[in-house]
């Protein structure tokens, strides 16, 4: 098996509302894949489906090779899954938290070592009540690890981070990725889908309107340069050239130079305007 998730032609319809309209989507094992959209575009409602925790109405899914409209035990216990933060049992301790959920798997890893994995082991005697915003997100991850998922779903992981944490838990992540877990994301943050994603798709209106790897995503690795320097600013296909005049004209070092092309937030705003 090739793909960890593979969906054709989803619809889920609330009243007249289509929030989703036929989305196709394959999520390759061992992939780290990110969803990004506006709000309201329909990310969540795909990714409960995908998690067995909404039905579809019309559409093939495979998900490990299961319908998550018929989830079973054994499936459940393959997907691991980081909703936003669980606020239940503030007195348990983190070793006690991660130990009891442990329980429920049947090959659980040993909550000593995901404990450490996710850098809270001088926290493991402290109370859930006690840790700061980001200690209990990684909380939420070490419960969703935990069960050793082939497939770990992360709902905008890092929202409310400050950027220290945040780059701490990207290292989670790709410590995750590395070990050869399928990661589906979904995040708000585009620095967050460019560092962390083999791919990415863009949902605007319950489709995907642009899909792969974020560095060249929506024809942004072919996209016109911008060549900026102390006295001026031209847009290019030719760059080098541009470059090479420049410097000629200076002899040497061109002032203040730089050269951009579009980041994935601007691919992405175009992506996602009304059409
Ligand atoms: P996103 O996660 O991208 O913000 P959602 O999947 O939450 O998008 O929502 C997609 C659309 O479906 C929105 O118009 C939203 O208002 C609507 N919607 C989502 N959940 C429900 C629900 N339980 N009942 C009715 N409408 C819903």
């Amino acid at each position: 098996m090739t793909h960890a998730i593979q969906v054709r032609g989803l619809t889920k319809r609330y009243g007249d509302v289509e929030a989703v309209a036929g989305l196709d989507l394959d999520i390759k094992r061992g992939e780290v894949f990110a969803i990004l959209g506006p709000n309201g575009a329909g990310k969540s409602t795909t990714v409960e489906i995908l998690e067995g925790y909404r039905k579809r109405d019309a559409g093939e899914v495979s998900v490990l090779g299961v319908d998550p409209g018929r989830p079973t035990r054994e499936w459940r216990s393959r997907v691991g899954i980081v909703a936003q933060t669980m606020e239940d049992a503030p007195e348990l301790s983190v070793r006690e938290t991660v130990r009891h959920f442990a329980a429920y798997y049947p090959d659980p890893k040993d909550p000593d070592e995901v404990i450490a994995q996710v850098g809270l082991t001088e926290s493991a005697n402290k109370r859930i009540r006690q840790l700061s915003g980001g200690q209990r997100r990684r909380v939420d991850v070490a419960l969703g690890v935990i069960g050793r998922p082939e497939l770990l779903f992360l709902d905008e992981p890092t929202t409310g981070f400050d950027p220290e944490a945040r780059r701490n838990f990207w290292e989670l992540i790709e410590g995750l990725a590395h070990d050869g877990t399928t990661i589906v994301l979904t995040t708000h943050y585009l620095e967050e889908a460019e560092t962390l994603a083999d791919r990415v798709a863009v949902i605007a209106r319950g489709r995907i309107v642009a899909e792969g790897d974020p560095a060249t995503l929506g024809g942004r690795a072919t996209a016109k340069a911008r060549v900026n320097w102390s006295e001026g600013s031209v847009e290019t296909d030719t760059p080098t050239k541009t470059v090479l005049e420049l410097t000629r004209r200076y002899d040497g070092e061109v002032p203040e130079l730089t050269v951009t092309r579009p980041t994935l937030e601007d691919i992405y705003l175009r992506l996602i305007e009304p059409s």
